[in-house]
């Protein structure tokens, strides 16, 4: 879907399209029933060089460009989009230590782990209270004499089953005082049980288990940020989830298109005429098509939600080298695609009932995905399938 590509850009789409139909299309199917991390696929991976592309080389990844990520994870989940999940989920994982963390952090949890074929989690999510609402967050890390011990439950954790260091968001108390959110890296070890694997109906080869933190030990130099700190790195490394969640949902989109079209061409029904032929099914499929088309332009062009995602095109220059067609004003577009939204989820406005984003601290600040979700055909994808609200 992306027209105008670098001859480096355009290798690393075809490493990645080559991956996804030989790699990914033999082993999705063993992976989704055996509701397991998809070894295999990894260890491929591995070598093909296609894991941690995007972390800086000095900490042992690819370093590549944020639009690389883009355009190979829409290649890799047009076949199956847990598999680029769990290829991806590295990157965010290690983000608050990439954000935030010393240098000795970086290559101790992340250089030495990357050296080593190993994984990160983040761990965020709480059973019964915090999941959207992470200012509700109950894990707390009390302050030691000589580091911090760390309680509290987390649920579906992404690729928990199979990492080995947890970047866990808790609640600091110093001296019994409330001190903020943290994050801290806590290695898989005494005190930290991981559960099976959650039984999704889809997404199964993402192990999401929930992880306990009991009375676990971890020295000061776990301690990622400043104490009370985390606000900042959390909404950085939320950008840069959301981003690189943006062009799996894409993938699925384009997946299915690849799919349903030579079903339709094939599929005849009355009088006789290959379904393809009907006119309201022509209309789906070009108003779907004509989203998938915009998407990564839209992504591009700095549209909602990443912030982050925006600098580090600006940053690469891709902008330039785009050259994008005028927009419509921005207000305009945002009017258009609240109401939009609005429609299809029949939310409420601030003009009929109490606005989400007021009650609601960081997406208030930040973007609400709820009211400004992924753009383009992430929307279509939102409907059927998002609990995953980043
Ligand atoms: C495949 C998968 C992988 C995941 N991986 C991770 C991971 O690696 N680490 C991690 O920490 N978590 C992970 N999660 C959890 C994920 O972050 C949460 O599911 C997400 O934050 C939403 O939280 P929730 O499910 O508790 O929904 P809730 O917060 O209970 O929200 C339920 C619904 O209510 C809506 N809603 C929320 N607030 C409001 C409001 N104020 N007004 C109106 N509506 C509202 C939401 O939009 C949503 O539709 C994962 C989830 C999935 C599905």
């Amino acid at each position: 879907m992306w027209d105008r590509l670098t001859p480096e850009e355009r290798t690393w789409k075809e490493k990645a399209a080559e991956f996804a139909d030989t790699v990914l299309r033999k082993h999705l199917r063993e992976y989704d029933e055996r509701n397991c991390f998809p070894e295999k696929i990894h260890e491929a991976a591995h070598d093909a060089g296609l894991m941690n592309i995007a972390i800086p080389k000095e900490f042992g990844g690819h370093g590549v460009s944020q639009k690389i990520i883009a355009v190979a994870g829409e290649e890799l989940a047009t076949v199956c989009s847990p598999s680029a999940f769990t290829m991806g989920f590295n990157h965010g994982s290690l983000q608050p230590i990439l954000v935030a963390g010393t240098e000795a952090q970086k290559n101790i949890f992340v250089k030495d782990l990357l050296d080593r074929r190993g994984y990160a989690s983040i761990c965020l999510s709480e059973p019964d209270s915090a999941g959207s609402n992470l200012m509700a967050i109950r894990t707390r890390a009390d302050r030691t004499a000589d580091g911090w011990r760390i309680t509290g439950e987390k649920c579906m954790v992404g690729n928990g089953c199979r990492s080995e260091l947890f970047l866990v968001l808790a609640d600091t108390f110093v001296d019994g005082r409330r001190s903020g959110l943290s994050f801290f890296a806590v290695p898989r070890g005494e005190g930290v049980t991981v559960s099976p694997n959650t039984d999704k109906i889809g997404f199964r080869c993402l192990t999401t288990p929930s992880i306990s933190f009991r009375e676990v030990g971890v020295p000061d130099d776990h301690r990622i940020g400043e104490v009370g700190g985390a606000e900042e790195i959390l909404l950085q490394t939320l950008d840069y989830i959301r981003f690189g969640g943006t062009p799996v949902i894409l993938g699925i989109t384009v997946g299915a298109l690849r799919d349903i079209v030579p079903f339709l061409e094939t599929r005849k029904v009355f009088p006789d005429e290959p379904l393809i032929q009907k006119s309201h099914i022509q209309l789906q499929l070009g108003d779907l098509y004509s989203e998938v088309r915009n998407n990564p332009r839209d992504a591009l062009a700095g549209g909602r939600p990443s912030r982050r995602g925006k600098a580090l095109f600006h940053r690469d220059g891709d902008l330039e080298t785009e050259r994008l067609p005028p927009r419509r004003p921005r207000d305009e577009r945002n009017r258009a695609n609240v109401r939009l939204v609005r429609h299809r989820q029949r939310l409420p406005g601030p003009e009929e009932g109490p606005g989400r984003a007021r009650h609601h601290d960081l997406r208030g600040n930040h973007g609400d995905p709820a009211v400004e979700p992924f753009p383009g055909p992430a929307r279509f994808a939102r409907q059927g399938w998002m609990a995953l609200t980043w």
